[in-house]
């Protein structure tokens, strides 16, 4: 399991994003947006038929330069997630609350993930797309201001110092990484780690920030929250959910991909079953980890049902449900 993952951690591989940077790509500044995306798809196809075989070095433009260049103009007209504020965050704001810059609320070696994953050089990230009522991370996701403003070159030094103290991997989350992308693959130009890159996220992206990241991350690690669209939207402010998370789980299919699910009080049917019901129909090799922490956070005891922790027998039923669906765990 994680063969990827592993031999990138092992050191017998490129991790993903300097085989990007050392991969040669030809287009130009003046290029228009749909041209660029074009030499993308192109770019992106040549990649795959030659990683894990690229040699590292310095390239006049490479695949990363264009992700660069492209997220630039996308950020003048935000559509990385699907709430597609379309603002130009440099001078407006949007649904996130985030502007150009990236903002960091901690970094730190957490030693609370998955047994895979640790230690794990996590990087908080300021602000979220979605409005969880029972946020245990409110704090950073709903004010976009908290932490600081950190450049690209900061960040990449970020990632550097947690390897240096120990991390197996670099952790990218928040509140959600989603809306920080463009500081991300800015910072990849720069940074010289050797250890996988972890993307630890809602997996609310437009089919255009998946295409940004999809060839940058090693590990994948999305949230598959809610198997019905009207808990999302009523937990977490998340319209059209269901369709946008499966649609991009599907685009990861043959990575290195562990699903998390938090079980919630009340939604075995709804949510938990349907999930599980899911995966093992659509991608059985995924695996999963089924969490039974939920605490009541933030607001939650404002809406009926969520005031309140798991009962023994809801996590049971959860078990009996994996069981039944004969899904992968993993913690
Ligand atoms: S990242 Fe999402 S929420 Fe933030 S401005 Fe862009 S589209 Fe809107």
């Amino acid at each position: 399991m994680f063969e990827h993952y592993w031999a990138v951690r092992n050191g017998e591989r490129l991790p993903l994003f300097r085989a990007v940077r050392s991969f040669p790509c030809e287009f130009e500044g003046d290029m228009e947006l749909n041209e660029l995306w074009k030499v993308h798809k192109e770019c992106s196809r040549e990649f795959w038929k030659e990683y894990p075989d690229i040699e590292e070095g310095g390239v006049e433009r490479s695949f990363l330069d264009l992700k660069v260049e492209i997220v630039k103009r996308v950020l003048g007209e935000c559509v990385l997630c699907e709430r597609r504020c379309g603002v130009d965050r440099r001078k407006g704001r949007g649904f996130c609350g985030l502007g150009e810059e990236a903002r960091v609320a901690s970094h730190f070696l957490h030693l609370g993930e998955e047994s895979v994953l640790i230690p794990s050089g996590t990087i908080f990230f300021s602000s979220c797309n979605f409005r969880c009522v029972y946020c245990q991370n409110w704090d950073i996701s709903f004010f976009p201001d908290s932490g600081r403003e950190v450049s690209a070159a900061e960040l990449a030094r970020m990632m550097e110092d947690l390897e240096r103290r120990g991390a197996v991997n670099i952790n990218l989350v928040g509140g959600e990484p989603t809306p920080n992308i463009p500081a991300i693959l800015e910072a990849f130009r720069v940074a010289d780690v050797r250890i996988p890159i972890v993307w630890n996220s809602n997996l609310y992206l437009t089919p255009e920030g998946m295409e940004l990241i999809y060839d940058i991350i090693d590990l994948w690690l999305p949230d598959f929250k809610y198997g019905s669209d009207e808990c999302a939207l009523r937990l977490s402010s998340a319209p059209r959910y269901f369709e946008v998370v499966t649609r991009n789980l599907e685009k990861i299919r043959g990575r290195d991909v562990l699903v998390r699910h938090l079980v919630l009080p009340g939604h075995l049917e709804c949510c938990t079953e349907r999930i599980l019901k899911w995966i093992s129909e659509n991608t059985p090799e995924f695996c999963v980890n089924v969490m039974f922490q939920y605490r009541p956070e933030w607001r939650a005891a404002e809406v009926p049902g969520m005031g309140r922790v798991l009962m023994r027998e809801e996590i049971e039923r959860a078990l009996e449900l994996a069981e039944k669906y004969g899904v992968k765990l993993c913690d």
